[in-house]
């Protein structure tokens, strides 16, 4: 009884601990500004982040914005539901790359999108912007990764920027806010499973 009674206290007591350090980071947190955050990384889960931030903000009626760069042919589920609660897509219509295989095109498309979401990025009234799978766009060569380094530097200081995809450069690491990394464990598609509508796209 006695014993239980200590582990209560000494319980209480740590949390009391957690609680006023916490306490002291909220209070400490005083900045206000738009976030530039990356989601990136080799498993699952890095644009279905970056669109239910963009639910969330819906969710507040913010005004928000979405460049979806390599996918545009798919249908997409989260195009179907935003494009009604007043998102603008700016959408790269040539689909998968390694499809096309023609780099002229491909580069032309790229940069229609990007002109799009420079317009975004440079329009305060957009809360937030998704620039779905934005990385491979700066890796393959078909946008300047200073022209990207440069929007969203410059970008309403109010506004927030979620870029994802993988192997994100590391100037636009350094750029950023917050970064996180979806690791893989294990993926459906490599046990021969197919890709799910509703859960994939
Ligand atoms: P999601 O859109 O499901 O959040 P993602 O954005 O993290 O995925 P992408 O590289 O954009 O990942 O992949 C899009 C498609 O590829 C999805 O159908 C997804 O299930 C699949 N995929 C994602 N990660 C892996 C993986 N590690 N192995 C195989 N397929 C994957
Ligand atoms: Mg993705």
């Amino acid at each position: 009884m006695v014993d239980q009674t200590n582990k209560d206290e000494r319980y209480k007591a740590r949390q009391q601990k957690v609680k006023t350090e916490v306490d002291a980071r909220v209070e400490a947190a005083q900045e206000e500004k738009g976030l530039f955050l990356i989601i990136t990384g080799n498993g699952k889960g890095k644009s279905t982040s970056g669109f239910g931030t963009i639910a969330r903000a819906v969710g507040h009626g913010q005004k928000c914005g979405v460049g979806q760069f390599i996918k545009g042919t798919w249908d997409c589920g989260e195009r179907n539901l935003l494009e009604g609660h007043g998102v603008n897509f700016a959408v790269m219509a040539t689909g998968f790359t390694w499809e096309t295989q023609n780099k002229a095109a491909d580069t032309a498309a790229a940069q229609a999108t990007w002109a799009e979401c420079k317009k975004m990025l440079a329009d305060n009234s957009y809360d937030v912007v998704l620039l779905d799978e934005l990385t491979y766009m700066v890796t393959y060569g078909y946008i300047e990764l200073d022209e990207v380094v440069e929007a969203i530097s410059n970008r309403p200081a109010m506004q927030s920027v979620i870029v994802t995809g993988r192997g994100a450069h590391r100037s636009l690491i350094e750029l950023a806010d917050t970064v996180s990394e979806v690791r893989s464990i294990k993926h459906a598609f490599e046990s021969g499973i197919k890709a799910r509508k509703g859960v994939d796209w």
